[in-house]
């Protein structure tokens, strides 16, 4: 008895010590402040539910131009990264196109697709759909017994408003940056300035292997190409056009194209590539990326240099790339690093956190102050990535520094799910934040409207909307 006894006490003894040494230390890791009153989940739902959005990122053709289609069946939902993970899935590009195409009745239609989709509906581009179906049209699920009622009701929507009752009215966003591609000489398209600005691409200008592209660029503003000093100029032509067309940005798509990694490169060794490429026998196949990387290096510098002198923010595309088969490794965002060195006055929006190189761009982001976070298209690829780096990002880098909604979408329906989806994300990370001491309810709800608004109406200047 006397034994155990002994052993009993040194037993509490050892927790006892165990326990004073060990848990302050562990709840010090996380509980900063007092713990919330109760109910607060609900506040901070409410508060992230009510903001206007500012949408960072968005690839939407105008109402008009879609309204101007008909026949819409429940295909509109397959559109864009759905279509991704049905290839991922097994689905052959063939079938996919037959699918798509209309030409065949929609109960066959429906029948080749249904088995990918059902392998894949479970991915977050596959969630996108059911939201879309079900908060939109009412349909909350897309089976064997829905898919025709769905079409139904896709086909009656599509009436002019329709883009206004789902922007404004269902997802909330005031305004979204169109991110087109399109240069204003090539066509002046005409956009509702109540719902959209816009940034513009000069990859066009870096990614060139050949004279005939390069010729082509300088053609378009009136300028003959056949020297390095007429080519800047013809990009420093394009960028005033941009300028005169009110863009609020420069948007960097090339890391589908190649290593998102741009050396300082000498004026004189660009020179040695440009006259490369128009010394050589036209007839031969175009050089290798190797051989023109240094001209391309030297372009995105004078892009950025633009960028610069016009106190533009620049978007850059890193981390996974749409479609399937892309090389993964040329989107690191540690590519830039010299990029974010050299440029301290260009603020870098840094897109896709990063996925799934999300580490990595919270260091960046937490060491350049000119590097921003921007979450686009992210809670659609991993909502729990999402969440799990947003959590990491709130510890690691400061609040006004992260953009947490860009929809990256081709059909406002798929904007409306991911603006569902961004919101639960916010909500959660907070919540959780919120509930385990670390930031008190205000520190929640100010985050919230920072990262789902006014970070990017700051970053983009766009007061006024
Ligand atoms: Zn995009």
């Amino acid at each position: 008895m006397k034994k155990i006894n002994k052993e009993v006490i040194i037993l509490y003894c050892i927790i006892t010590l165990f326990g004073f040494i060990s848990l302050p230390d562990l709840q010090a890791q996380i509980r900063t402040t007092v713990l919330p009153d109760a109910g607060f989940e609900k506040r901070i739902e409410k508060a992230v539910n009510d903001i206007r959005l500012i949408d960072t990122h968005e690839h939407l053709r105008m109402e008009s131009q879609v309204m101007a289609n008909s026949n819409f069946d429940f295909t509109h939902l397959f559109q864009q990264y759905i279509k991704n993970d049905l290839i991922s899935a097994g689905m052959s590009t063939s079938a996919l196109d037959m699918v798509n195409g209309r030409v065949f009745p929609i109960t066959d239609r429906w029948e080749i697709v249904k088995p990918f989709w059902y392998s894949m509906r479970t991915t977050a581009y596959g969630r996108v759909a059911l939201i879309a179906a079900n908060d939109l049209y009412g349909i909350p699920d897309i089976n064997d017994d829905t898919y025709l009622e769905l079409s139904k009701r896709i086909n009656d929507s599509m009436k002019p408003g329709w883009y206004k009752h789902v922007l404004k009215d269902k997802a909330k966003i005031d305004v979204s940056i169109i991110d087109w591609g399109f240069k204003p000489n090539r066509g002046h398209v005409q956009f509702d300035k109540d719902f959209y600005v816009h940034v513009e691409r000069y990859d066009d200008f870096i990614y060139v292997f050949s004279p005939s592209e390069i010729e082509k660029l300088g053609q378009e503003y009136g300028i003959e190409t056949k020297t390095l000093d007429n080519y800047v100029l013809a990009l420093e032509k394009a960028f005033q056009a941009g300028l005169e067309y009110e863009m609020v940005g420069v948007k960097s798509g090339l890391a589908y194209k190649r290593i998102i990694q741009y050396d300082d490169v000498s004026k004189e060794k660009a020179e040695e590539v440009f006259t490369k490429i128009f010394t050589r026998d036209r007839s031969l196949p175009k050089l290798s990326f190797e051989s023109v990387k240094p001209l391309q290096d030297y372009m995105m510098h004078r892009v950025l240099e633009l960028a610069d002198k016009h106190d533009l923010p620049v978007q850059i595309h890193t981390g996974l790339q749409a479609g399937n088969g892309n090389l993964i490794t040329n989107s690191k965002p540690t590519h830039l690093n010299n990029l974010f060195h050299q440029y301290p006055g260009v603020k870098f929006c840094v897109f896709h956190g990063s996925y799934p190189y999300g580490g990595e761009l919270s260091v960046l982001a937490k060491n350049f102050p000119n590097v921003f976070i921007d979450m686009t298209w992210t809670q659609i690829i991993s909502p729990y990535y999402s969440e799990r780096y947003l959590h990491e990002w709130l510890e690691t880098v400061p609040a006004n520094k992260i953009m947490a909604f860009g929809g990256d979408y081709g059909t406002v329906e798929g904007v409306y799910a991911h603006s569902v989806m961004a919101r639960r994300v916010v909500s959660k990370v907070l919540t959780e934040k919120v509930a385990s001491g670390y930031i008190t309810e205000a520190e929640a709800i100010d985050i919230a409207n920072r990262i789902l608004r006014e970070n990017a109406m700051e970053i983009f200047k766009l007061d006024g909307h």
